[in-house]
């Protein structure tokens, strides 16, 4: 078992993510869990590259929306929840309500972006 980068060297693990094998140097255990390098800074590009509309599976109450909404204005999801809930209750009722369930529906969710 040879790591895929390095097929000179013993591979030591694989990465949870992508599977593929990889040596001492390839590793980055993240909470005892195995990558590849690959797959850890595909996924911080894919962090600083955020400026898209998603519902958030890490920070949610209910579908993810204000999460997602949070992360895309760059302000805290509890805000945004905030704002939402004003909206349901005033002026006119429902507008926020009726704006979240489209918005659930609508925006896909983070791991499919
Ligand atoms: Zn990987
Ligand atoms: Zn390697």
């Amino acid at each position: 078992m040879q790591c895929v980068t390095h097929p000179d060297r013993p591979a030591v693990g694989a990465c949870v993510t992508c599977g593929h094998l990889v040596c001492t140097e390839c590793k980055i255990e993240i909470d005892d869990k195995i990558y590849c390098k690959t797959c850890v800074s595909g996924r911080l590009s894919k962090k600083q590259s955020a400026q898209r509309l998603y519902r958030s599976v890490t920070d949610k109450k209910l579908a993810g929306v204000c999460g997602g909404l949070g992360d895309y204005f760059s302000v805290d999801s509890n805000i945004v929840r905030v704002i939402f809930i004003i909206f349901c209750i005033a002026p006119v009722p429902l507008v926020g309500l009726i704006a979240y369930i489209i918005l659930a529906i609508l925006l896909p969710m983070e791991d499919d972006v």
